[in-house]
């Protein structure tokens, strides 16, 4: 039999305890997680209590104060794994009663799914008032990195 590994936090499965560990280190559902992005892009990490609180209810707002206290005025739009991260610990709330889409249970689902639970937080659906696409911006917040090093090493006279 194959030993199989669990994240104490989101439940991912794994078959090598050590890539379980850094996983677990920096999982998204870890309240006390070390973001490597942040390491790499040579952020300074702000606590998860900092970002749930820029959150707040989830709205455009929210996502741009998030965004700001990941970091967006240095990289792009901010850290895409503390916002992520910050996203899914939120505590779930529920939706002002006035909310259109309060009866639409697969927006609902989405949300408890993901632990968050907002009126305008729009997951995964293109237009919505607080979109966010983890794959879409790492891919952002990674280009922006490198082109960065590029630089720095440049400055460095690197090449020559
Ligand atoms: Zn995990
Ligand atoms: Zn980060």
């Amino acid at each position: 039999m194959r030993w199989r590994y669990y994240c104490d936090f989101c439940g991912k499965v794994g078959g090598s305890s050590y890539h379980m560990l850094n996983h677990e280190r920096a999982c998204t559902k870890n309240p006390d997680r070390v973001c490597g992005l942040c390491d790499l892009a040579e952020l300074r990490q702000q606590p998860m209590p900092v970002l749930i609180e820029a959150l707040g209810y989830g709205d455009a707002e929210g996502l741009e104060r998030l965004r700001d206290a990941a970091g967006a005025n240095e990289v792009g739009k901010g850290c895409p794994a503390c916002i992520l991260a910050a996203i899914r610990q939120s505590p779930k709330r529920p939706a002002p009663e006035d909310y259109e889409d309060q009866s639409d249970p697969e927006i609902i689902r989405e949300k408890i799914e993901f632990g968050y639970y907002s009126p305008v937080f729009d997951w995964d659906r293109e237009g919505g008032a607080g979109h966010f696409d983890y794959q879409a911006e790492f891919k952002d917040f990674m280009a922006i990195v490198n082109a960065e090093r590029t630089r720095r090493d440049w400055e460095r006279g690197v090449y020559g």
